[in-house]
């Protein structure tokens, strides 16, 4: 019976490996699943009493269960592009084993021991829950997993203090592995341990999955939505916007296969990627972009002015002009063109798109290099801004 918590830690330990492996971006699940291991290791070498000399077992066992706390606090602190610096987990291990060793060789205390290895798991928790704080402000993932450290790291406290009283001392190793406390510890770190290892499977599954989604919905060249992704958002806005006011915007980089043919495919995809970046510097928060073909990229301007709007796209169109593209030449500058329409209240976002491109080949036919709206009265537009 004694070993079902560390064989329970194992397949944690496993299965956040397996996770890992489908997924290997996400690099702290590698962290957590060698945290659970060691843990599952500590409690092995505790349990089964390897090595045996009682000292050395102590010493060992307390270093690695120390171990095992640092890393699961740095597994989580990675997930959030965060580290628990290796200087302080270092100091930790150092205090405890240290600890460990002195109440062992130099004053005998079984007491102190307990306190040192309980207390110093407990804050190493709690120091990465204070590193991971920020947690608290985001989604309801963070939100647990920011949880799962405080509870792990406080529960050592109370364990501790409510049950060092059964320690009578001295005691041989049999004796102490009959006392409340240690039924008390193996019983509490099973139910906590078992709880966290299923909140963290849980999480890494759930990370995984939107992982994959955002991929799914995102251009790999250029880092915006793909067409895909913009259906998507765009039935979302659909349902939460009815009356607001947005424009779309359609925009297509002028005779792009020239650019292709003359420099080849390699400095296409390099002006593309740029062109979208250029893009995504001037749209606001709110704002949706996706690239929905090979060179054409459609905005969802939300809560604008029709003015604003255009004064936006003429600002990308007058900054793209302005760009000097890496490996085109300075002599023929790359630019683009503009088509603007208002999204009408519960219309689907294709119908407004196909106004804003009949508005883009207004751009395109008058020379291009321009902005167009379908609000302008005359495809020779007084409005357009045409390139001077
Ligand atoms: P216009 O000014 O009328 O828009 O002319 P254009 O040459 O830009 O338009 P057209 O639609 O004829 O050509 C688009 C070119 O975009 C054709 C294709 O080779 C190129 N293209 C499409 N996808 C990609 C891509 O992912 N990378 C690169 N480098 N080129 C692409
Ligand atoms: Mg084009
Ligand atoms: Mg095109």
């Amino acid at each position: 019976m004694k070993f079902v918590p560390p064989v329970l830690f194992l397949l944690f330990g496993i299965a956040l490996f397996g996770l890992w492996a489908l997924e290997r971006k996400l690099r702290f699940a590698m962290t957590l699943a060698v945290g659970f291991c060691v843990l599952s290791l500590a409690m092995f070498s505790q349990f089964a009493g390897l090595p045996p000399d009682i000292g050395q077992n102590a010493v060992i066992s307390g270093f690695l269960y120390a171990a095992s706390m640092a890393l699961v606090g740095d597994g989580i602190l990675q997930r959030s592009g965060k580290r628990f610096p290796a200087w302080l987990a270092a100091l930790y291990l150092a205090g405890i084993t240290g600890g460990l060793w002195y109440f062992f060789y130099i004053d005998r205390n079984l007491i102190a021991r307990i306190y040192i290895l309980n207390f110093g798991m407990g804050l190493i928790l709690l120091h990465a829950a204070w590193r991971a704080r920020f947690l608290f402000a985001g989604t309801w993932t963070d939100k647990a997993l920011l949880f799962l450290l405080l509870v792990s790291g406080l529960h050592f406290f109370p364990r501790t203090l409510l049950t060092i009283r059964s320690v009578t001392m001295p005691t041989t190793p049999r004796q102490f592995g009959e006392t409340d406390f240690w039924h008390a510890l193996v019983l509490s770190t099973s139910i906590i341990g078992a709880m966290g290892g299923l909140c963290l499977l849980a999480i890494l599954v759930v990370d995984i999955v939107s992982k994959l989604r955002q991929e799914r919905d995102l251009d790999p060249l250029t880092g915006v939505l793909n067409r895909r992704g913009l259906e998507r958002q765009s039935r979302r806005l659909e349902k939460v916007e009815a009356g607001s006011t947005s424009v779309i915007v359609v925009c297509d980089l002028d005779r792009f296969k020239a650019i292709n043919d003359t420099y080849g495919h390699h400095v296409g995809d390099t002006v593309l990627a740029a062109f979208a970046e250029i893009i995504r510097q001037n749209v606001r928060k709110q704002d949706i972009v996706a690239r929905t073909g090979g060179e054409e990229f459609v905005l969802v301007l939300r809560d604008i002015s029709q003015d604003q709007a255009f004064g936006f796209s003429e600002r990308v169109r007058k900054a793209v002009e302005k760009t000097r593209f890496i490996g085109v030449s300075a002599i023929e500058p790359v630019t683009c063109c503009f088509g603007l329409a208002r999204i009408r209240p519960g219309e689907p976002l294709w119908a407004s798109l196909k106004r804003a491109d009949k508005a883009l080949y207004q751009a395109k036919r008058a020379g291009r290099n321009q902005t167009r709206a379908e609000w302008q009265a005359d495809p020779a537009g007084a409005m357009a801004a045409r390139k001077p």
